[in-house]
């Protein structure tokens, strides 16, 4: 397969971003939720310093890293925009120790990603792999995640931004940049400061399919529900006893049954039980509710409103409790007033020889997040497989497609208006 000129670059990147162990946590009382990932910000700090950008700032208190390239577009012209990609790796997998390596000319058949321990790839049970017959690809050594969500994203980033303070001779608009942490643990790029990012639009990078983006997530909340019972002794229970952990029983009966992430796929909705912890005193049902659809989405929440308060008819409203607390939002409706955020991504897609692909994202983005903070921010792919797990991997040639879909991207924007 032919290499471009920025082959070795997102190479030599990934490969030692890879190494930075940047694991965020679901449980943690500090910010970030891992101190770990400011190894990684502080080597990207330096970077973008040594390669000559501006406004290079990393936040100590919150491990969000700023830096921006100047516009070289004719004055009057150069529309700003913003990428934004994060820097924490999923817990859901071992992130420490993690030894990537490059398997060249990838020929179709297993890979033996740890001759010790015996660990095969095969594409019997990763078929996506077949895509990549040719083609040189990074990899782990099977007892650990790789990364690449969303380091590909990273080493995608840099090595545009180093091409185009290299080459001031092409036109665009300021380029904002930030590097946020604990996106895989719900952060939802909550320190991130929109001033001083700048820029008014914005993408992040953080997806599998290469050329696929997103512009529509799903509507999230997280509702949890409180039962209190009335424990007495079973032999003289009759008329008195309420046990919490019936009615937690017969409050998860009312939700339709069909309606779970087992059972959907597209853009239907799901009620999901994530917990129940139940006695006879106490009970507590924490569930998540996800549509595409706002409508559809408040109905659901309205169905749960609508089944505590008929348990609270029954038993007494002080038993029952719920509190619906939301997640994010659906990116789409505030997506759809920014038409170019669209167009320019998909024809920079385009010029980079990929045909664009949408889908309706099952689940949520730190744009999802920014977009209804005011700064709508659609999703490009990173082009990383197989994520949060030992099994992951990606394709250098992905990485250089992103840089020339960054590239091109930058060009469309520096044709707008400022
Ligand atoms: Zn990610």
């Amino acid at each position: 397969m032919e290499k471009t000129p920025f082959y070795q670059q997102v190479r030599d990147r990934l490969m030692r971003y890879a190494k930075v162990d940047t694991q965020s946590a679901r449980v943690s009382d500090t910010v970030p939720t891992t101190k770990k990932q400011f190894d990684l910000a502080y080597m990207l700090r330096d970077e973008l310093l040594t390669m000559g950008a501006s406004d290079v700032w990393l936040d100590e208190d919150t491990c969000v890293l700023y830096a921006s390239l100047p516009a070289t577009a004719a004055a009057g012209r150069g529309m700003a925009f913003g990428l934004v990609t994060h820097m924490d790796t999923a817990p859901d997998a071992p992130g420490a120790g993690c030894k990537p390596w490059v398997l060249e000319t990838y020929d179709g058949g297993d890979i033996l990603l740890n001759e010790e321990k015996g660990i095969v790839m095969s594409p019997r049970d990763f078929p996506n792999l077949f895509h990549y017959v040719g083609q040189d690809l990074i990899l782990t050594d099977g007892t650990t995640l790789l990364g690449g969500d969303d380091k590909a994203a990273i080493a995608a980033v840099m090595t545009m931004a180093e091409h185009l303070l290299k080459h001031s001779e092409l036109p665009h608009g300021p380029i904002a940049l930030a590097f946020t942490p604990d996106e895989e643990v719900g952060g939802l790029a909550r320190d991130l400061d929109l001033d001083r990012f700048g820029a008014k639009v914005a993408y992040t990078l953080d997806g599998d399919y290469l050329g696929y983006y997103e512009d529509e997530t799903f509507n999230a909340s997280h509702a949890t529900i409180l039962f209190q019972g009335r424990s007495v002794h079973t032999g003289t229970a009759k008329g008195i006893l309420l046990n919490a952990a019936d009615m937690a029983a017969e409050f998860m009966g009312q939700l339709p049954p069909g309606e779970k992430p087992q059972f959907t796929e597209g853009r239907e909705g799901f009620f999901h039980i994530v917990s129940v912890r139940a006695d006879v005193e106490h009970a507590q049902v924490d569930l998540i509710v996800r549509d595409h659809d706002a409508e559809l989405f408040a109905e659901r929440e309205q169905l749960l409103r609508d089944v505590a308060a008929k348990l609270g008819e029954k038993y007494g409203e002080e038993r029952v409790s719920l509190t619906i607390v939301p997640t994010y939002r659906n990116m789409k409706e505030i997506i759809d007033r920014y038409p170019f955020l669209i167009d320019n991504l998909t024809r920079a897609i385009r010029l980079a020889g990929l045909t664009p692909q949408s889908i309706a994202f099952r689940g949520g983005t730190d744009g999802s997040a920014l977009s209804h903070r005011g700064l709508p921010c659609p999703n490009l792919s990173a082009g990383y497989e197989n994520a949060h797990g030992r099994f992951e991997y990606v394709p250098i040639p992905s990485m250089e497609k992103n840089v020339e879909i960054l590239l091109h991207l930058a060009g469309l924007f520096g044709e707008m208006g400022a």
